[in-house]
């Protein structure tokens, strides 16, 4: 029999170990690694049937030049020369690229490299823009860098843990287990707090369904309560922590427990029993998820959560931090080289120190000097013709962006488009004039972090299949053809993984919170070999923050609405995941087990609605939006509040007619990190 291999799962951010083991051709039997810190053997679902989608069903195995088999030379010249043109004619910014947290870190690295410090431009930025940069926002508000500040053994040593946007029996199910068997053995009281009543309330102590977009009233009410019951940690205020002017006077203003029920309309009983578990259990890990994120007010959200946890000590302890959980596999490993368009590299910014000691690193011909575009607003400079060659890698930003439709017009009118992907056919591949069949889960061979910071080597169990390669080489071939042979002179991904390290040491030398040094002089047996292992296991070394004076900054935010609501469009279109499925289910749709959870898309609503809609379960119901209109079965139900509807993310144009929440949802987004309101679209519903 052959070997386990011990790799990471493919799909969420809690970043399961598991052991593949070859059966056949092209099987593989799947297990959880008891070994691995992030779930010690414990697998969801998704990652359970993993061994279902790694045949070559659908799967795109050599370039394609339109319509026609190229060899590899002739796509990567031809990819090569389109961007190479557009930068000699139209410059820098007249390119982009758009990655994905599927990506390997060493993928993004090289992407990354590409673009900021050669080809000259920052307007490479990640579908991790839709999933968690209100958290990077707020953490840098905060604490003066990108940092999760907790780990999943809080989970475990936390009395109190408070659920904010987040059905994390559904999107992070390995880490709902752990909270539930923390529960079992110390009693760990869970709260949940999202307008809608999901699968992870059934094992709450308490669910507050709270008005959408009402979580900063909610949270700055916490606050205020804490005050006014001497919950502040006085010392740490004193010793640790910056407190804008007038902070607290502003915060009183309409603070009782009566205006903030109100507010976020619910019931004061349970404000208040909420507010007094939380005043009780100083272990409180708040954590939260794409319901705090994915708001057009999302930063100010997270830095609501993190101010009252700064102010009431509840940070830097065991059990006590507020903590972003993040959506992808690799989030954070492209948050960690800078992959993000509004970072340089290396959680590095475009400060001139930055810029010049990355030019310096890299050697770099042409470096970028300034942020580029974030994902809305890459997609509407590509509608807008001022983007000739657009290069997506490992994402479907056809079906994943909001106002899809607009994408779709714009990747339809876009000179050159480019799509390495390991699908043959998806809604965004349908545009490109090349397609470059890239490596899966399973075939590649590199590192992602999870969200507690711990990276895990995704290791390869399966051959190359065809032509296809890792994204890492192809990125590279394009490099070298574009004139940087010697600064892209990779030859395997332990050499990008040094480089890597390389650049954050050195970033890192002035504050030397972690040493790196021994896996900047990795070798490729120990490369191979690599335990998971984290960084910086204590983020906060003493408790100095990353900011000029060393203190944590409380910022200032106030409850605003999410916009008027309009006559025509009585109701809130709220988005999110099932169960089963992951991201526009281009590998989990393949998977017969996982497809039996929910078969078809259902827009989620409230009896009353129903009732006066005239609508009855099981009725194919539009959806409408100002965006666009898709089709949905009608499926009724009390966890919804009245007026708020909820649809899925999955469904595209390769597996259904209707079920296009991508088409429906709104491009506004949040004015610190551009990420998208996917939570609150002015809807309305019709029966069709
Ligand atoms: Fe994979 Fe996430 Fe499930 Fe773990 S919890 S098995 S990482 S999908």
């Amino acid at each position: 029999m052959a070997q386990a291999v011990r790799t990471t799962c493919a799909y969420c951010g809690v970043g399961c170990g598991i052991l593949a083991t070859r059966e056949g051709e092209r099987g593989l039997a799947i297990a959880g690694d008891p070994e691995h810190p992030a779930n010690a053997g414990r697998l969801c679902s998704k990652g359970t049937h993993l061994g279902e989608t790694v045949g070559l069903e659908g799967r795109l195995l050599l370039p394609m030049i339109g319509n026609r088999q190229a060899s590899w030379n002739k796509a990567l010249d031809l990819v090569a020369r389109r961007f190479r043109d557009a930068v000699a004619n139209h410059g820098p910014e007249s390119v982009a690229f758009y990655v994905s947290g599927q990506l390997l870190t060493e993928d993004y690295y090289v992407a990354n490299k590409l673009m900021k410090g050669f080809i000259g431009s920052a307007n490479i930025d990640t579908n991790s823009r839709l999933c968690m940069s209100s958290a990077v926002s707020g953490h840098l508000r905060a604490f003066g860098e990108d940092v999760v500040p907790a780990n999943y053994a809080d989970l475990d040593a936390a009395d109190l843990i408070v659920l904010v946007g987040s059905n994390t029996a559904w999107c992070h199910p390995v880490l709902y287990q752990r909270m539930l068997a923390a529960r079992a053995a110390r009693g760990t009281k869970i709260v949940v707090i999202d307008p809608r009543r999901t699968e992870t309330c059934a094992q709450a102590d308490l669910h507050l369904a709270l008005r959408p977009g009402s979580d900063v009233a909610l949270m700055n009410g916490l606050l205020a309560h804490c005050r006014r019951q001497g919950a502040l940690d006085e010392g740490f205020l004193r010793d640790r922590v910056s407190v804008p002017d007038d902070f607290w006077t502003s915060l009183e203003h309409d603070q009782d427990l009566w205006s903030v029920a109100r507010a976020c309309d619910l019931a004061p009983a349970d404000l208040a029993r909420f507010y007094d578990m939380f005043v009780a259990h100083p272990r409180t890990v708040t954590m939260f998820s794409q319901g705090v994120n994915q708001s057009i007010r999302g930063t100010d959200q997270v830095n609501a959560i993190i101010n009252v946890h700064l102010a009431s000590g509840r940070i830097g302890k065991p059990g006590a931090a507020p903590f972003s959980i993040t959506g992808q596999p690799n989030a954070m490993g492209g948050r960690e080289v800078g992959g993000l368009a509004s970072t340089l590299a290396s959680h590095m910014d475009f400060s001139p120190e930055n810029v010049a000691r990355v030019s310096r690193f890299w050697a770099a011909e042409r470096i970028a000097t300034k942020p580029g575009l974030k994902a809305v607003d890459l997609f509407r400079a590509v509608g807008e013709g001022r983007i000739k060659a657009l290069w997506i890698m490992a994402t479907n930003p056809a079906v994943s962006l909001p106002d899809a439709g607009r994408v779709r017009e714009a990747l339809a009118a876009c000179p050159f488009v480019v799509v390495s992907d390991v699908m043959e056919t998806t809604d965004t591949s349908v545009h490109a004039h090349v397609r470059l069949p890239a490596a899966a889960w399973g075939e590649k061979d590199g590192t992602v972090t999870n969200s507690e910071r711990r990276v895990s080597r995704q290791r390869a169990v399966l051959p190359l299949p065809g032509q296809v390669r890792p994204d890492w080489w192809i990125v590279t071939e394009v490099a070298r053809r574009m004139g940087w042979r010697q600064a892209f002179a990779y030859e395997r991904p332990a050499d990008i993984w040094r480089e890597h390290v390389r650049l954050s040491t050195y970033q890192n030398e002035g504050a030397r919170r972690f040493d790196l040094r021994a896996h900047a002089a990795m070798s490729d047996a120990a490369y191979d070999a690599m335990e998971p292992f984290q960084w910086d296991p204590a983020p906060f070394v003493d408790l100095c923050f990353s900011t000029p004076d060393g203190r944590a900054r409380i910022v200032a935010v106030a409850q605003m609405e999410l916009g008027e609501k309009l006559r025509d469009w009585p109701m809130n279109l709220n988005t999110g995941r099932y169960r089963d499925q992951w991201h526009t289910m281009t590998r989990s749709g393949i998977s017969p087990k996982l497809a039996r959870h929910r078969e078809e898309p259902l827009v989620e609503m409230n009896p009353r609605d129903a009732m006066n809609l005239e609508l009855i379960d099981g009725d194919i119901a539009e959806v409408v939006t100002p965006q666009g209109a898709s089709m949905f079965r009608v499926a009724i139900s009390d966890n919804q509040r009245v007026g708020d509807l909820f649809t899925p993310i999955h469904w595209t144009d390769q597996q259904s007619t209707g079920g296009r929440t991508g088409l429906l949802a709104r491009a506004l987004t949040d004015p610190y990190s551009g990420q998208p309101g996917f939570k609150s679209t002015p809807a309305r519903i019709k029966r069709v």
